[in-house]
């Protein structure tokens, strides 16, 4: 068997790139040791926020800034520990998310109440005094959040509030996490993610292969020829403008072995329509745009006809 093939035996070309599900728990943890500090910092600022903007909706966009940049924090834990396991990247957000909340918490009363940060530090720690405390405020309705009216504390939209805030901080990091890793993918012969990047933006040769067919119909059968491989009219289309009928083609891949890449490709048709009105002629334009493949593994044949096709299409 050909080494250079090792790399295409595991993963099925023309379909959907798959982790391996490795993953090394050690140097998972060993990031929580930059992570946990700075989610500390930012669970502080996101205090800082609701106390000192007095604009429910600005604290409302802070709430959801605090879950993406959890989630940030997340997806470059797990790409800087190599994990390529959802399931673990899907627990290591959901634990940052309710470690977020657990902070924002605390940091309340730091903000809020005046207490020291060495009493915030020190309360993270003391898992039981920080729970009563905050089980304590939150059934008084006590806890101050996206300016609502004070006489609206302990209702059910008190609660509500606080459930959606919950949900967001939590929530979010795993969304936005795992969506920003759904983009990745990784060599497993040279123990590295796929960091070479090349777009390309080609002609819509779908009305020259199917005139016949609706802009849909077009997309299937586009879909089944790059699953197929059959790439060869996209090999030799040739380049054109963003702002014209194109098909995007995104590729990713090894840049050290270049033995695959996975591709996105994309189609934005733009119709032209002539009009009448007044006696005067005029075009309007109106575009559809679809997403032909997304994240399909390309064999290094195709791949590297690509790179060494730099003035071509695909
Ligand atoms: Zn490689």
């Amino acid at each position: 068997m050909n080494q250079n093939n090792q790399f295409e035996l595991s993963q099925v070309m023309g379909e959907q790139f798959k982790f391996s599900g490795k993953y090394n728990l050690k140097s998972l943890l060993m990031q929580l040791l930059w992570v946990i500090p700075l989610m500390i910092g930012l669970s502080i600022i996101y205090n800082y926020i609701c106390k000192w903007i007095p604009l429910a909706y600005f604290n409302i966009l802070g709430t959801f800034a605090y879950g993406i940049l959890i989630g940030l924090c997340g997806y470059v834990a797990i790409k800087m520990s190599h994990t390529r396991n959802k399931v673990v990247l899907t627990t290591m957000m959901l634990i940052l998310g309710i470690l977020g909340l657990y902070f924002a918490w605390i940091f309340f009363f730091v903000v809020q109440l005046k207490l020291t940060y060495a009493d915030g530090f020190k309360m993270i720690f003391q898992l039981f005094v920080a729970f009563d405390m905050t089980s304590n405020w939150f059934i008084k309705g006590k806890f101050y959040l996206w300016r609502l009216p004070k006489d609206v504390q302990g209702s059910w939209l008190y609660f509500l509030t606080h459930s959606i805030e919950a949900l967001l901080i939590i929530g979010v990091p795993i969304f936005s996490g795992r969506l920003l890793n759904s983009r990745e993918a990784y060599c497993e012969d040279c123990q590295e993610w796929l960091d070479e990047n090349k777009e390309i933006i080609i002609e819509d040769v779908c009305d020259k292969l199917w005139p016949d067919l609706t802009f849909k119909e077009q997309n299937k059968f586009l879909r089944n020829k790059v699953k197929n491989l059959e790439v060869n009219e996209l090999l030799t289309a040739q380049q054109v403008q963003d702002k014209d009928s194109h098909l995007r083609c995104e590729l990713k891949y090894c840049n050290n072995c270049k033995k695959f890449a996975i591709l996105n490709v994309s189609r934005k048709k733009i119709f032209k329509k002539e009009q009448e009105a007044f006696n005067k002629k005029f075009e309007t334009e109106t575009e559809q745009e679809a997403t032909i493949v997304a994240g399909i593994c390309i064999p290094s044949s195709i791949l590297k006809n690509i790179i060494n096709n730099k003035n071509k299409g695909v």
